[in-house]
Parts: C-alpha cells; sequence; structure tokens
C-alpha cells in the first residue's frame, strides 16, 4: 500500500479533507499526517507539502517524490537546503490553479483600468465623485512576465477578454495572438509602454528585483503593476517612488515579503495599492489531489510529470 505524508497547512487541520480527495481518486492510498511519517520515515513513497520543517525531508529515505502543495517551490528548496534534490519535486499544476489565476488577473486589470480601488475608498467615505473612464479594454496592452503553466493561461485570458498581450519568457514561445519575448535583451520590447505589467515569474535569483524603477519607467505613463508572482520580484520602495510621482497609475499586489503582511507596512495604505491576502490561486483540494494521484501514476508508468522542477533551471 503506498503512503503520502502530508504537511500543510497543519494549523487548520486540513489533513481529514486532504485525506478524502486523495482516496477518492485512489483507494488504495495509506494517507498519514507527519508526525505518524517521521516514526515511520522509510515507508514513505510520497509527500505533500507546504513549508515542511527544514531537514525533515531528508529523512524519508524512500521517497519516489515530493509533491508541492503550490506552484512555486520555494517553500521547500530555499527554506530547506537539505531538501533531497535526487528526488522529483513536482510543482502544483492542476488546471483550475490556472483558471484561476487567469479570472484574478482580469479583476485585476479591469480593477485598475476603472479605477475600482478609489470607489471602495470613497463607498468609505460615503463620497459620491464620478471619474468616467472612457477607455475600454481593447484599447490597452498587458505584459505577462512569465508564461508557464499560469502565465500562460493568463495571457489567453486576458487576449480572449480583448486586451492587446505580450508575454515574456526564458526560451521563445509561439502562441496564437500574443507576441511573445524571450530572454533578458527582449525584456525591455515585452514591457515597453505596456498599459499593464503582470508578473508571473518563478523565484530565482535571476528574477529577483525585476520589478525595478529601470523597468518602471519603460511602461507607459499610468500604466499598473499586477505582482503575482513572488514578494522577490518587486521592490517595494522603486513601486512607491513611481506610484507617487505619478508615472505609475496603480498596482494590485497578492504576495508580500511577510505575511500576513504586517499592520506596520505602508502598502496598506497606499491611496493607489490594492492588497490581496495571497489568494490569487488557490484551488479546491478536490483538483488538487486528483492533480497528485495523475502525478503518481505518471510516475510509475516511468513518465516525468511535465511540472517537475528542474534543479538546473531553478523552478
Ligand atoms: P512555470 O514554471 O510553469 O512558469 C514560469 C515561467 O517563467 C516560464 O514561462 C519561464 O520561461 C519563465 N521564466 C523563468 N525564469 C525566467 C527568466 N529568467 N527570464 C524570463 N522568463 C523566465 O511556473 P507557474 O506558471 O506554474 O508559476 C509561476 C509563479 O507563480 C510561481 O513560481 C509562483 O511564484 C507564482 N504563484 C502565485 C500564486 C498566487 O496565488 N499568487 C499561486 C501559484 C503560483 P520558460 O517558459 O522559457 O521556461
Amino acid at each position: 500500500m503506498p503512503m503520502i505524508g502530508v504537511y500543510f497547512d497543519q494549523a487548520k487541520n486540513y489533513l481529514p479533507a486532504v485525506r478524502a480527495a486523495l482516496l477518492k481518486c485512489d483507494p488504495a492510498l495509506e494517507v498519514v499526517d507527519w508526525s505518524e511519517a517521521l516514526t515511520v520515515p522509510d515507508r514513505v513513497d510520497y509527500v505533500f507539502v507546504w513549508r515542511p520543517p527544514a531537514g525533515d525531508l531528508k529523512k524519508f529515505t524512500s521517497l519516489k517524490a515530493i509533491f508541492s502543495a503550490a506552484a512555486g517551490v520555494d517553500h521547500i528548496v530555499r527554506h530547506d537546503p537539505d531538501w533531497p534534490v535526487h528526488v522529483p519535486l513536482i510543482r502544483m499544476g492542476d488546471g483550475d490553479t490556472a483558471l484561476l489565476m487567469g479570472d484574478y488577473v482580469l479583476w485585476a486589470c479591469l480593477t485598475l483600468l476603472r479605477g475600482a480601488h478609489a470607489w471602495a475608498l470613497q463607498q468609505q467615505a460615503r463620497e459620491w465623485k464620478r471619474e468616467v473612464v472612457t477607455r475600454p479594454s481593447g484599447s490597452c496592452t498587458v505584459s505577462v512576465l512569465g508564461l508557464g503553466h499560469l502565465g500562460g493561461r493568463v495571457a489567453t485570458h486576458l487576449r480572449d477578454a480583448g486586451f492587446g498581450v505580450r508575454g515574456w519568457s526564458r526560451r521563445p514561445h509561439t502562441m496564437d495572438g500574443i507576441a511573445c519575448f524571450a530572454g533578458p535583451d527582449e525584456l525591455d520590447h515585452a514591457v515597453r509602454d505596456a498599459d499593464f505589467v503582470v508578473c508571473l515569474l518563478p523565484d530565482t535569483p535571476s528574477t529577483s528585483g525585476i520589478l525595478n524603477a529601470r523597468l518602471f519607467s519603460l511602461f507607459a505613463p499610468g500604466a499598473g503593476v499586477i505582482n503575482v508572482g513572488r514578494s522577490s520580484h518587486l521592490v517595494e520602495a522603486d513601486l512607491i517612488a513611481r506610484l507617487d510621482d505619478g508615472h505609475l497609475g496603480g498596482a494590485v499586489l497578492d504576495v508580500f515579503d511577510v505575511e500576513p503582511l504586517p499592520a506596520a507596512s505602508p502598502l496598506w495604505s497606499h491611496a493607489r495599492i490594492t492588497i490581496t491576502p495571497h489568494v490569487a490561486s488557490q484551488a479546491s483540494i478536490g483538483s488538487r489531489m486528483a492533480y497528485v494521484v495523475e502525478a503518481m501514476r505518471q510516475l510509475n508508468r516511468g513518465e516525468m510529470p511535465p511540472l517537475a522542477y528542474d534543479a538546473q533551471r531553478g523552478y
């Protein structure tokens, strides 16, 4: 009986729901919580984890795969220097996660385009102030940084909603109706005069600090920034400076250095920043567990699931 150990939002006690969803897809699995898994480390075949205690993963000597509870793996590879790099590390990649991200980014672009943050502030103040936006989405260009599992879906979602879309990735991509750019030399072309720039890159040394003053200066005046990648991508002081001097029109931020975002953060009260609590895209437990079981089947057939972490690429 294959055994899977679970370390996932321990405080919220999701284990019963995770177990039920896994068993629905594969009744032969033995699903155990982390403390039980640690008592039989050589019997554990798989683990499903969100930020497990550093040093624990290397104790499982028979692991066939590590399933990340998230699309990013920084909560494993950055957090635990001893994680067993020889074991396949599979990123979360169920279809709902990509669809939900598409919906969130479409909402964020429309929020920025129509100035919806100001409406929320006016409502709190019972203020009736009509600043009508006459610009339709079809006249706006959105640049999506990262065209992977999530960014690719976001790009087509925005294209289908009528936005002009450009995308940027490490390797060249071809996508219908989307102007694709690749590599460091084409970054400036990808974002020049963009009305909205969306970051959906992984957290790696080469993407750190990419949303900075130099890049912002290339965007169209009044442009909006949407960061749904990781907080490491954004130079917060540069964002605030360019919002305050009026070059940028607004920002929607979903990811932060410290989460929950501390009450003292200046981001909370900035009139042009919309904050969401890292909720852009989190699919149901059922959808995620179905993905995990399908990936186990692929591994058992000797196939590597498409969203396996590649240590050389760093994502
Ligand atoms: P993928 O690995 O599928 O895609 C990453 C994309 O980034 C690829 O297109 C890749 O290029 C590109 N890329 C990586 N490095 C570079 C670089 N140096 N220069 C240019 N392009 C680069 O990841 P996902 O789409 O699944 O996820 C992206 C990120 O989204 C995650 O790492 C995570 O941080 C974040 N996320 C946020 C969530 C939220 O709720 N806010 C939820 C889930 C994820 P190429 O195609 O050439 O490989």
